[in-house]
């Protein structure tokens, strides 16, 4: 497992069941470069909106965010958030490639975690 160096981002104020909030930089060799926030703040988790998730646009030629309710409705395509694991505290690192990108349609975007937020 790829390790260390976001030991210092960590959530402090995380609860049993909280998703933290991501920073996630999406990024292609082509020239295609976004930092994506991805996850939930408390106020959307009460609220019912539910997680906000990376996915492509109806036409695919971009990364955008929404809700997972949002997401659903119009039929996006989602990307799974690579960085959740199943312990809140101990996010995967590291980084994720052979996405699609958006720009140039090549298996060759990589995601990387960048911080957190909430
Ligand atoms: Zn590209």
């Amino acid at each position: 497992m790829p390790s260390s160096g976001y030991a210092e981002l960590r959530p402090s104020l995380l609860e049993d069941g909280q998703m933290p909030g991501h920073m996630l930089n999406a990024f292609c060799l082509c020239g295609f470069d976004r930092e994506m926030h991805v996850g939930s703040s408390i106020a959307d988790l009460s609220s019912g909106v539910g997680a906000t998730c990376i996915c492509y646009t109806a036409d695919g030629k971009d990364l955008i965010t929404a809700s997972e309710k949002d997401i659903q409705e119009h039929g996006l395509e989602k990307i799974d958030n690579p960085f959740l694991s199943d312990d809140p505290l101990s996010p995967r690192q590291g980084i994720y490639d052979g996405y699609r990108c958006p720009v140039c349609g090549r298996n060759t975007m990589s995601l990387t975690q960048v911080g957190f937020w909430d």
